[in-house]
């Protein structure tokens, strides 16, 4: 018997963790000081990539990709319905037209031959990006994504904020981590609390790609750049130059200091999301309950476990009548009525609505503990048996 309610994400917060603050709360930086640069340092190194770029959060990194690679009003850019809206925002704001494309009803990501068949309806350079989201933590094929993006160009922004940690093996046997950048141009993350490394608000942007770091960097603290190498002259130590339109996405030194004290433990945290996950897929196995695709080869970070079910909504509130807040990820962002302005609607994006009404995200959080989960599948049964 739980007595409590139990939510489908929650961090973490060690002492560890609150000592790293209070500690930076006791130095002389509480923005804009050495943290930042070495939580960017230490990411990148756990990832494989060359650059790193800490940010506000992680719609204002998808903002600065669009912003980097140049996108313009009227440019067409695709993505996935089945996402959080910002996925599709971060380019709206500089005037894109979002193209859905729809999910794979295996694993939910975007389907790559859907996507093949749209890039294939039109001429080469129709399309400037395609933004593929790692979907609860299970990455897109991004090597296959590599070879369309060379034939069709555009450019990779892969949202992976659901999928720190995530990795996947690549046809020379090369192990990849999401947002190493090994085939994709940019990647995003996200610090929200229910994501894994939780700092209240944050992002990183990351790539191998200097250019593209250089503009991100110069966009996240309003264009402005002290940088001698790039500056048009220079009148003295004082002097600085606002040489692009750019945003304050800055984050800042406290919250630096504990995602550098929370990516310490992402493995752990990771290893612990999938032991949950394998004690569900075993406890579901032969129910009314369809569990999540696993191959091999990859490393999944479940962000989410979401399982489908013909009676979603009678498990829904069956579960919140026992305090589980199992969650309904997503809503269709076609169906959005901000998206629908532009033409979409129902039966647009068929897998995706299917999937939709089928979906639920049971409790995934490393610090879930066994009699919580134990509390869930037997309640999910229990539903099941009726
Ligand atoms: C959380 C999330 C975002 C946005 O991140 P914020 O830090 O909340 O701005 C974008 N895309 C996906 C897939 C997310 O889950």
């Amino acid at each position: 018997m739980i007595d409590h309610n139990i939510p489908y994400g929650h961090q973490l917060i060690t002492d560890e963790d609150i000592q790293a603050v209070v500690e930076t709360l006791k130095s002389d930086y509480m923005t804009q000081g050495p943290r930042i640069g070495e939580f960017e340092k230490a990411f990148a190194k756990y990832l494989g990539c060359s650059y790193a770029c800490m940010v506000s959060n992680g719609t204002a990194a998808l903002h600065l990709c669009a912003m980097a690679l140049g996108i313009k009003p009227g440019d067409k850019v695709i993505t996935t319905p089945i996402t959080f809206v910002a996925s599709a925002n971060g380019f709206r704001y500089m005037g894109a037209e979002i193209v859905f494309c729809d999910i794979d009803p295996e694993n939910y990501l975007m389907d790559l031959d859907k996507l093949e068949q749209l890039l294939k309806a039109s001429p080469a350079g129709t399309y400037k990006a395609v933004v593929p989201v790692d979907f609860a933590g299970y990455p897109i094929d991004e090597q296959r994504l590599r070879r369309l993006a060379d034939e069709y160009g555009f450019a990779i922004v892969v949202d992976a904020c659901h999928a720190p940690g995530a990795s996947f093996t690549d046809s020379k046997g090369r192990i990849q981590k999401v947002g190493g950048c090994k085939y994709a141009d940019l990647a995003c993350f996200s610090f929200h609390p229910v994501k894994h490394i939780a700092t209240g608000e944050g992002g990183a942007v990351t790539t191998n790609n200097p250019k593209l770091y250089e503009k991100v960097n110069l966009y996240r603290t309003h264009g402005v750049t002290k940088d001698p190498s790039r500056l048009t002259k220079i009148d003295g130590g004082w002097y600085y130059e606002m040489q692009e339109l750019g945003y304050n996405y800055r984050i800042t030194d406290m919250q630096a200091a504990l995602g550098i004290s929370q990516l310490k433990r992402l493995d752990w945290s990771i290893a612990r999301r999938n032991e949950i996950a394998a004690k569900y897929d075993a406890a579901f196995k032969d129910t009314c309950i369809r569990t999540p695709k696993r191959i091999e080869g990859i490393v999944h970070a479940f962000h989410l476990y979401v399982i489908q079910t013909p009676r979603r909504k009678e498990l829904y509130d069956f579960l919140r009548e026992n305090r589980i807040f199992a969650q309904v990820l997503y809503i269709p962002a076609h169906l959005m009525p901000y998206y629908r302005q532009f033409g979409w609607k129902e039966g647009d994006m068929p897998v995706a609505e299917e999937y939709y009404r089928h979906c639920l995200a049971l409790p995934m959080f490393p610090s879930l503990t066994d009699e919580e989960q134990d509390w869930v599948i037997a309640k999910v049964l229990e539903f099941c048996s009726r």
